[in-house]
């Protein structure tokens, strides 16, 4: 904690309570108009949603961006205060704040690692307006001094020399007294989050006893603080085969006690609704818990706003499943919603992640040109403020990812507000989810571009290499078809693998009579959580001579290209490919599809 931040934050501070007084109910929410609402979107109403139903957002990005001078506006062009944003959710049909909390987001100096710099104070800040708005908070600890994520789960610094046990204390121990520190600010708490995204790790730990020793501590918090707070598990990549069932499976094995299962869901990653509903519901009805979507979000526009790449954009996977457009991202909160309510009873609901985070300023040109000026002068305002995803300061702490790639949102084309700060009229889909709209049924978007049909190269020598035949003509360790299609990236077949714990091998080996010549041999890799890049590659050995290519995975249906050109074929020979996983790590995934070895 630095003299600077502490200023900034009693500068805030000061404008706590000011808010626009508002017609309540008994829980402090709007009192709002439940008849069919006239939009310009269209939402059906979703009669499956009950009063509990939660909807979220995440805007734990709030104060960097007011200390960066973003304005934010209501309907009618008004600009808010800061109670009266949070109160504009309010009436948009919000009925929970999500806020992450990090343990010590600063530099050695003081200098805050951005993203939010969503220590203690700033999460009591925005508890604070979300209490005086009628809204709950859900608290989504990170346990780490930056983002925890399927990628990385990094310890706080001051954790880093502890035991388990000593680990265990500490954690525990900053899950209480934070907790009342929140509480102290007026906010309702109504759900914690033990974990952010645990899918491949927590607090520095990677295998299952010691995350789930820790888990365990941070429930044991939560439950001696507040009987009656919702304790949260929340994991990603719910499209990856007994991926979910796995995670429950070991939370209850070592018996971490809580009461919601939650899922991110990002629509261009993360599989289908179907999928989604499916391994919920196993969840729900082996384990007897509570499921939500903790995170989700989709794009309006494809244009960038501040300068700093977006996530999602021009070319991404995955943007044809829903129209890029205001009405696009009602049609996703709609989507998601039902996937949720689908489950039952035990469905109680869903989180937009982020949907404030927009440009400092805009540096995008009317024709979609990025001002460079304007993007230089945001660099400082994310590296003072906090305001971009991550600034340089970060690099202490995570020099791999926020070191070399730190800057601003990556996700202002996905933001409920423009780049200047309206709101967009998807903002209020929360309300309209339960009332419906009264706007024509849009057009059926154009089918999703179907999966291109394998395509047989002239000469080719590899048999079945699409894997439209199952795993015939190969001879097969541990790969298998199951999920096949989802992770094609041609055709309705690929080689699968997952490695749950670590222990398997994979092979998938060829032999193929060659006449002399040269060859090009190329296969696709998709997938995700590999440790490294030399674990999933091919092996084509000729006469003893070995040709090695290997690829990293970066993602669901993200396709990486393993290519290994001239290979030598000097006289008639009996050629092996061997496909492979060796010594995989923990959880990792993926998919082999379109594996060719032409003459070139
Ligand atoms: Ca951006």
């Amino acid at each position: 904690m630095t003299t600077s931040k502490r200023l900034v934050s009693a500068a805030l501070a000061l404008s706590l309570g000011l808010g626009i007084m508002c017609s309540c109910s008994d829980d402090g929410l709007p009192a709002l108009d439940m008849n069919v609402q006239h939009s310009d979107i269209y939402v059906e109403r979703n009669e499956a949603v009950g009063d509990d139903f939660i909807m979220g957002v995440d805007v734990s990005s709030y104060f960097s961006e007011i200390e960066s001078g973003v304005t934010y506006y209501d309907f009618d062009g008004n600009v808010l205060d800061n109670q009266g944003f949070f109160d504009l959710l309010a009436e948009c049909g919000v009925t929970h704040v999500r806020i992450r909390v990090w343990n010590d987001p600063y530099d050695s100096s003081g200098r805050t690692f951005g993203g939010g710099h969503n220590d203690t104070d700033t999460a009591a800040l925005i508890a604070n307006l979300a209490g005086n708005a009628g809204l709950k908070v859900i608290l989504d600890f990170h346990y780490s001094d930056f983002w925890a994520d399927p990628s990385k789960q990094m310890v706080p610094r001051e954790w880093a020399d502890m035991d388990l046990e000593q680990r265990g204390d500490a954690l525990y121990d900053f899950t209480y007294h934070t907790l009342g520190y929140i509480a102290d600010q007026g906010a309702d708490i109504d759900i914690v989050q033990i974990g952010n995204e645990t899918t491949n790790g927590f607090c520095g730990y990677e295998d299952w006893p010691s995350m789930t020793s820790l888990m365990q501590r941070g429930s044991e918090a939560v439950r001696d603080f507040d009987g009656s707070i919702r304790i949260a598990m929340h994991f990603a990549n719910p499209e990856r085969e007994n991926a979910y069932s796995f995670y429950a499976d070991q939370l209850n094995t070592y018996g971490v006690d809580y009461d919601i299962f939650a899922s991110s869901y990002y629509p261009y990653w993360h599989g289908s609704t179907e999928n989604l509903t499916e391994v919920l519901s196993y969840v729900a009805e082996t384990y007897g818990k509570q499921v939500m979507v903790m995170e989700c979000s989709w794009s309006y526009t494809l244009q960038d706003g501040d300068g700093f790449p977006n996530t999602i954009g021009e070319g991404s996977d995955g943007i044809e499943n829903y129209r890029i457009s205001p009405q696009g991202q009602a049609d996703m909160l709609s989507a998601v919603t039902r996937a949720v309510t689908d489950v039952g009873s035990a469905g109680i609901g869903i989180c937009y992640w982020e949907p404030a985070w927009i440009p400092v300023e805009v540096a995008c040109r009317e024709d979609g040109t990025i001002d460079n000026a304007i993007a230089e002068s945001n660099m400082i305002l994310w590296n003072r403020n906090g305001s971009g995803w991550a600034s340089v300061f970060a690099d202490e702490y995570d020099p791999d990812d926020a070191g070399v790639y730190y800057g601003g949102s990556a996700v202002d084309n996905q933001a409920l507000f423009d780049f200047e700060g309206h709101p967009l009229e998807s903002l209020r889909t929360f309300h309209f989810i339960r009332t419906g709209t009264d706007a024509p049924v849009p057009e059926a978007t154009s089918t999703p571009t179907p999966t291109p049909v394998p395509v047989t190269a002239e000469g080719e020598v590899v048999v079945n290499g699409g894997f439209e035949d199952g795993l015939n003509d190969w001879e097969i360790t541990g790969f298998n078809t199951e999920d096949a299609s989802s992770n094609a990236r041609t055709g309705s077949g690929s080689l699968h693998f997952y490695s749950a714990d670590g222990s398997d091998d994979f092979t998938a080996v060829q032999l193929i009579d060659l006449e002399p010549g040269t060859y090009e041999f190329s296969a696709w890799v998709e997938g995700g959580d590999s440790g490294d890049s030399d674990q999933i590659g091919v092996d084509i050995t000729v006469n003893g001579t070995i040709y090695d290519g290997h690829s990293s995975v970066t993602g669901w249906q993200q396709w990486s290209q393993i290519v290994i050109s001239d290979i030598e074929i000097t006289e008639p020979t009996t050629v092996s490919i061997c496909i492979y996983v060796h010594n995989p790590t923990q959880g990792v995934w993926g998919a082999f599809d379109d594996v060719s070895m032409v003459p070139s």
